[in-house]
């Protein structure tokens, strides 16, 4: 996915229309990436996130662009964090798996 892809997805999206749409959030730590007069241990710590908890915890209409701002590595408590919505299971995987809320926070309610 380009990172225009990415932008536009994280602008638009709920995550209840991310979840219809298939999209699974990809996090990873970028602390240590920044050059600076300290030297940083690079963590790089990478996990894929429970979007079906997301949406139990935030919401079906919470916005996905908002979710980077309150994410915090578990590992090194880094808040530099990068979130990437990759394409996960196949449509009949997710079959049956509509949620109401979500349909509704996608616009198609
Ligand atoms: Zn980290």
């Amino acid at each position: 996915m380009s990172q225009e892809t990415r932008t536009l997805v994280e602008a638009s999206q709920t995550l209840g229309a991310a979840f219809l749409a298939g999209l699974r959030p990809h996090v990873r730590c970028l602390r240590g990436k920044r050059m600076g007069p300290v030297k940083v241990e690079p963590c790089g710590h990478a996990t894929e996130l429970d979007l079906e908890s997301l949406i139990w915890t935030r919401g079906a209409k919470y916005p996905c662009w908002r979710l980077t701002s309150r994410l915090k590595c578990p590992r090194c408590g880094g808040m530099a964090v990068e979130l990437a919505w990759l394409p996960g299971g196949s449509p009949a995987a997710r079959a049956g798996r509509d949620l109401h809320q979500c349909v509704v926070a996608s616009g198609r309610g």
